[in-house]
């Protein structure tokens, strides 16, 4: 079997868990299976070359910060190499540009466009170990980018697709995929399998146990995926197409996300393009809207409000000021401490009442809502930073969530 098995920060923190990650690699090598692994930066590390950069510059260029964060992953990925060889077993680190991986030039979110197998493959005929640079990629003038906070996950899958593997497991500190964040919600149930498209709406809307675009891919490219833990044997979590076997489960999953900011723009005209002009121009700058909305007209004119990822703020500030003097508006309002608690279940589409059920939770713990989103198979409110644990622990309890053997 050809195996593609990615390790995220917190399983190569440190000596010991590398020399662990290297030891159940070598297990599998040692069973006569093609390895590839794909590494995250060790611990926090990537956080503590955000915390460097923005001590130099508050607005770093996107370019200078890839080519400053992208060298986390070269230090965990020769680490390992090191550990192996230590242990008598033929490893060989590669980097983005050594694969190639190769992306767009969307700098901080970059997205692969081809990976090249010949190398990887060389080196497995090879009997080698191969330890890949997750999050990285290398656009094509050269230039080194990144996938995005959380890539590593995006990489692995991406290498799977192209290997033709047959299974990615991705190793993390806890068991699986839960019905939400077991660090929020101790009582959280693990799942033993999700479909894709749960998985991708829980990790879209912050569940940060696997990268949203890991999910995306593993749909299109058909691939075996498991979420597992480092520390321990657990069978882990399977996500996968629905084969109609699968138990519709009227919420499968709760995700929080305390990363999202609102913006308001008040006392805009009451009149067509208006909304148009707006989004238009946020797309332009590639700042991704999530929530809108969008009050009554009163007096000819109207409030719109939608959320971004916080990471946009200042950027997104910047567009909605020079709206403010086209568009005639009254004032420019943010907020900052709100966040953004989403109900996902596939059951959702054909049962009635899920919402009801969800804003009883929240009225019963006193929770004020602020804005309301829903999709096919989503619920998601945007509320008060301070009260998102309680609110999903709240929903957690309404759905029973907790004792689920799925
Ligand atoms: P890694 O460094 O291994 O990529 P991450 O921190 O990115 O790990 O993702 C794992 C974390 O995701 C867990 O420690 C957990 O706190 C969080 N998490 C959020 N939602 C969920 C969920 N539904 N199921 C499991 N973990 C979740
Ligand atoms: N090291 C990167 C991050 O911290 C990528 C990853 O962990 O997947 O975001
Ligand atoms: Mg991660």
């Amino acid at each position: 079997m050809l195996i593609v098995k990615k390790f995220g920060g917190s399983s190569v923190a440190n000596r010991e868990r590398i020399f662990n990650v290297a030891n159940r690699c070598i297990e599998d090598f040692r069973a006569g299976h093609d390895i590839v692994v794909v590494l995250s930066a060790m611990g926090d590390s990537t956080d503590d070359l955000i915390a460097l950069a923005k001590d130099i510059n508050p607005s770093a260029p996107r370019r200078e910060m890839d080519m400053l964060l992208a060298t986390g992953e070269q230090v965990s990925v020769s680490l390992m190499a090191m550990a192996m060889a230590s242990l008598g077993v033929p490893a060989v680190s590669l980097n983005a540009l050594q694969v190639p991986m190769i992306t767009n030039s969307r700098y901080s979110n970059a997205q692969l466009k081809s990976i090249g197998s010949e190398r990887i493959m060389a080196e497995l005929e090879n009997r080698k170990i191969v330890i890949v640079t997750g999050f990285q990629g290398v656009n094509k003038a050269g230039d080194v980018t990144t996938l995005g906070r959380g890539g590593s996950d995006t990489t692995a899958v991406a290498l799977a697709a192209a290997l033709h593997a047959d299974v990615c497991e991705i190793f993390t500190d806890v068991n699986g995929v839960y019905t939400c964040d077991p660090r929020v919600v101790p009582e959280a149930s693990k799942l033993g399998e999700i479909t894709y498209d749960e998985m991708l709406e829980l990790a879209s809307l912050g569940a940060k146990v696997l990268h949203n675009r890991s999910v995306e891919l593993a749909k299109k490219y058909g691939v075996q995926l498991v979420v597992r833990n480092s520390m321990n044997r657990e069978e882990g979590t399977v996500v996968k197409e629905d084969d109609g076997m699968m138990e519709k489960m009227l919420v499968s999953g709760i995700a929080i996300d305390k990363d999202a900011d609102r913006i308001s723009i008040i006392g805009v005209k009451d009149q067509p393009g208006v909304a148009f002009s707006i989004f238009n121009a946020l797309a332009k700058k590639n700042i991704n809207v999530d929530m809108i909305l969008q009050s009554i007209g009163r007096d000819g004119t109207k409030d719109i409000s939608f959320t971004i990822d916080d990471g946009e703020l200042g950027n997104a500030l910047e567009v909605m000021e020079t709206l403010k003097k086209t568009l005639g508006a009254d004032k420019i309002d943010y907020e900052e401490k709100v966040a953004k608690v989403s109900v996902v279940g596939a059951g959702m589409a054909t049962h009635a009442g899920v919402a009801a059920k969800i804003f009883e939770a929240l009225y019963n713990t006193g929770i004020n809502i602020r804005m309301i989103s829903t999709s096919e198979i989503r619920v998601s409110v945007l509320i008060d930073e301070t009260d998102a644990d309680r609110a999903a622990r709240a929903i957690h309890e309404a759905f029973e969530l907790e004792g689920l053997n799925r």
